[in-house]
């Protein structure tokens, strides 16, 4: 692979969704600090696939958002989570789905492509893996917020509820980061607590090569998030890699989201980086909170990126 920037890029979200005025301080600085304590070790050379994690970890551990700490609660109120990792050299993947008491799968994700001869992990055999790599398995309280128990409440026995709705109208925060390292090596990391009230077992477009992510040298690398039936069935994460060959950064993701409204009326938005190093993003919900790495270090973070 040839080298095609010297300037590395990073760019982050924080899910697609109608963000309420409330949450919108903590999701702004959640995606701020994840490129922030990420973008220098970029900087100083560290790979894009490692950058992808360190930011995705970040955000794991901020319980502002539904990924790790933070997720949203199934239909019986237990949390479980799916994750992707994602080389750009290689296609390699690793992935893991309805994983529980892990705070970071993006992590168990990174040890299934690295350690196993497979790419997706799921339920108690990711759990069982998990614990051979020596994650340390927490109490499920841990990863519980009391925000999410009370929203939990509210829609449990709510016949009118269905799982997309939060994208449209209340609270889907997965988070995602793609960068490009110095050697021109693209790499992207996707993780989520999934929708609220999914049934147990419900895997989303997260951990699915193609729909939550993908990253392919050659192309550009892309985090999806927002309603994950609708993100599956157009593979939005690779839709918009294809169409990066044809179009510029951004009018790819717009494509791609286009895609996305117009053959499966789905919600959600992607961030990505082209092969020549540009940023992109779009999305059609009412929010979607991002942050990138400018030139050589400040950081632009917004929830409506795509306001006028
Ligand atoms: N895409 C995720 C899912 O459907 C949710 C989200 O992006 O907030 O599992």
């Amino acid at each position: 692979m040839q080298k095609k920037s010297l300037i590395p890029r990073l760019i982050v979200h924080g899910g697609a969704w109608n963000i309420p005025a409330a949450y919108h301080a903590a999701h702004l600085a959640g995606v701020r600090a994840a490129v922030e304590q990420t973008y220098p070790q970029l900087l100083d050379g560290c790979s894009a696939l490692d950058a992808v994690e360190t930011a995705v970890k970040v955000l794991e551990a901020d319980p502002t958002f539904d990924a790790g700490r933070g997720a949203f609660l199934n239909a019986i109120g237990e949390v479980e989570l799916d994750a992707i990792i994602m080389d750009g050299r290689t296609l390699g993947f690793g992935a893991v789905a309805a994983l529980q008491n892990i705070l970071h799968p993006v992590s168990v994700a990174r040890q299934v492509m690295e350690q196993t001869e497979h790419n997706l992990l799921v339920g108690t055999g990711a759990l069982d893996f998990a614990r051979r790599a020596g994650f340390t398995e927490l109490p499920p309280e841990d990863l519980l917020t009391e925000r999410e128990l009370a929203f939990f409440r509210q829609v449990q026995n709510d016949p009118a509820f269905r799982t997309h709705h939060p994208f449209r109208d209340g609270p889907g925060d997965t988070v995602g980061a793609v960068a490009l390292d110095r050697d021109g090596n693209l790499a992207v990391a996707t993780s989520t607590g999934g929708t609220a009230r999914k049934l147990p077992g419900r895997v989303g477009d997260c951990p699915i090569v193609g729909a939550g992510a993908y990253a392919d040298n050659e192309r550009g690398a892309v985090s999806a998030t927002g309603w994950g039936e609708s993100i599956m069935k157009v593979l939005l994460s690779k839709t918009v890699c294809d169409a990066f060959a044809a179009e510029d950064a951004m009018a790819a993701a717009q494509q791609g989201i286009d895609i996305l409204a117009r053959k499966v009326k789905g919600l959600g938005g992607v961030i990505g980086i082209n092969a020549e190093g540009e940023y992109a993003w779009a999305h059609n919900t009412p929010y979607m909170a991002m942050a990138y790495a400018e030139g050589e270090g400040a950081v632009n973070a917004s929830i409506r990126p795509d306001a006028k």
